[in-house]
């Protein structure tokens, strides 16, 4: 394995081994190695590039080092400038998977159950990528998630950037379905006060984190930005209805206009999760 000191060097490791992968962690590339499903030809560690293993301020943003492990964006001074990613790394696997975990590696596995994807989806964050030649190029987050865009050979994701908003956010999951502590649902709410905007994204139901927009667009338009920013919790269930509802709808109505079906039991659970999860995490970040 080489254990390059710096993203250019790993990025140069890479170009020099085609065939190798770089691991940062190890707790996902290692267990598809352990079952058999994976044999790489070679590996660049990452874990001593401390240049990705923390965060510096730029412009009304964080920009957060690739390399930061879920035990650290889960520390108090983390949770103080991004509460839901904070959040969200605190509830990512047992303790020996945050220590080693990175958010990184988070986002290049791209798992559904992936607990910081929902946090960057509604966060709107980017993602800077180191490439060849000292190159770096920025893409949202979205479009690596929606296979819009991909990483090119020998490119890593260095660092990504969130907007530092000031305001609460929330991330709450449910557990279950996909293994011990792995998301069967989950939900982030951010509170955007300067765009008069509340941003949401659901997690685990789908490939990748689902952004229901009319949801977001019609609660904050009730919200009173000026004043206390409260709603009644009528208001906040709702919101959790839409929401569930844009991201697990109904079954369309049969092509011969037929009667539309209705959703199988284990959907129509997941529904309600969300709904749950959504009303909660809105109503926490408005309290
Ligand atoms: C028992 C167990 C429980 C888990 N529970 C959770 C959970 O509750 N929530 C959750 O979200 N995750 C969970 N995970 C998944 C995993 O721990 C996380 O996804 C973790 O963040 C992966 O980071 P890593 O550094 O270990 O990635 P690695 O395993 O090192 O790498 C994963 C993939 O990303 C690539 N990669 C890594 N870093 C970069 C980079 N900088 N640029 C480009 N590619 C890169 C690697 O080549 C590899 O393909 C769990 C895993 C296990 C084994």
């Amino acid at each position: 394995m080489t254990l390059p000191g710096s993203l250019d060097e790993a990025v140069a490791a890479l170009a020099a081994m085609p065939a190798a992968v770089p691991v940062a962690g190890g707790t996902d590339l290692m267990a598809a190695v352990n079952s058999g499903l994976l044999r790489p030809a070679g590996l660049v560690g990452l874990g001593r590039i401390s240049e990705i293993r923390g965060w510096q301020y730029q412009d009304g943003h964080a920009l957060l080092g690739a390399g930061l492990t879920h035990a650290r964006m889960g520390r108090p001074d983390f949770a103080a400038l991004i509460p839901a990613l904070a959040a969200a790394a605190r509830a990512a696997g047992p303790p020996q998977i945050r220590n080693a975990g990175t958010l990184g590696g988070n986002i290049a596995s791209a798992a559904p159950t992936g607990d910081a994807l929902p946090v960057l989806a509604a966060l709107e964050a980017s993602l800077v990528i180191a490439g060849p030649g000292g190159g770096r190029r920025e893409i949202p987050v979205g479009h690596l998630l929606a296979g819009y865009e991909m990483l090119g050979p020998g490119e890593l994701i260095g660092y990504v950037r969130v907007p530092l908003l000031h305001a609460p956010q929330t991330f709450l999951k449910a557990t279950g379905r996909t293994g011990p502590g792995r998301a069967s649902a989950s939900v982030a709410v951010v509170l955007d006060p300067a765009r008069r905007g509340v941003r949401c994204a659901v997690g685990a139901v789908a490939p990748m984190p689902l952004r229901p927009l009319d949801a977001e667009r019609w609660v904050a338009s009730l919200i009173d930005w000026d004043g206390e920013r409260t709603l009644a919790p009528e208001a906040c269930a709702a919101f959790g209805e839409y929401v569930a509802a844009a991201c697990i709808p109904d079954p369309a109505p049969a092509p011969d206009g037929g009667e539309p079906g209705t959703l199988p039991p284990a959907a129509l659970h997941l529904r309600r999760t969300v709904a749950t999860l959504a009303r909660r995490a809105l109503g926490r970040a408005l309290a």
